[in-house]
């Protein structure tokens, strides 16, 4: 596949480089926001370093998300958990913090590219062999729809990243279920990495804030999560 490599260090640059070309990608490798933007549309996965000399890496992301969808992992030596949050908000899918084990690099793309392969042919699969997998679920006004991939809350589209739909859509397949964290972080992430664990967290803050109904998602404290009942019949939620 073709990897954009988003690095301003030529040292790192070039490990990172040998690695994808080792495992058969070709590498476009820039050092700037503006040329990350010039040719970020021919990548099919980008790799992306924080710390660039023209524009902070959160700018970059924000705006390669708006005209890109290609799987995306921040690779970068800012490791707060505020930098972590910020920038799987903003639409990464992966985030991997300096200095990192190539293997476990390589794996995470495997992993990420895996993923959106799957959703590529419209097809999604994260209602594989549950009971209704296909037919929109509601709870309260949210609607979620697995075949058209979207959610409506009052009758009115919100849009989620496609990692939080994959978790929303988890969750309604079977609504009447607690799932733990392993199971949705293996079904969606496909790993049970410690960071990916890190990124559930946000990802459920993200469908909470953007549908406007934090109650959509229950936690189960200490175990998981489950499709939240409608509000009418909503116990408090134990946040955690
Ligand atoms: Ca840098």
């Amino acid at each position: 596949m073709h990897a954009l490599l988003v690095e301003d260090d030529d040292r790192m640059a070039q490990a990172l480089g040998t690695a994808l070309a080792r495992r058969g990608h070709t590498v476009r490798r820039v050092g700037r926001a503006l040329d990350a933007l010039r040719h970020v549309r021919e990548a099919e996965f980008v790799l992306l370093d924080l710390g660039l000399p023209d524009l902070d890496g959160l700018e970059l992301l924000r705006r390669l998300r708006t005209v890109c969808d290609a799987p995306l992992i921040v690779v970068t030596a800012r490791c707060e958990e505020r930098d972590i949050v910020q920038g799987l908000r903003a639409g990464a899918d992966d985030y991997v913090v300096k200095p990192f084990r190539m293997a476990e690099l390589m794996a995470r793309i495997d992993t990420v590219r895996r993923r959106t392969d799957r959703h590529s042919g419209r097809h999604p699969d994260t209602g594989t062999a549950h009971p209704g997998g296909g037919r929109p679920v509601r709870t309260g006004d949210v609607e979620v729809d697995p075949a058209a991939r979207t959610v409506t809350v009052a009758g009115s589209e919100v849009r989620l990243t496609r990692r939080e739909f994959d978790v929303l859509a988890f969750l309604a397949a079977r609504p009447d279920e607690v799932h733990s964290r392993e199971e949705i972080l293996d079904r969606i992430w496909g790993d049970a990495f410690l960071a990916a664990s890190r990124s559930l967290d946000v990802h459920v803050a993200g469908i909470r804030s953007k549908t406007g109904r934090p109650e959509v998602v229950r936690t189960v404290r200490g175990f998981g999560y489950q499709l939240g009942p409608p509000p009418a019949r909503h116990e408090r939620d134990g946040e955690s």
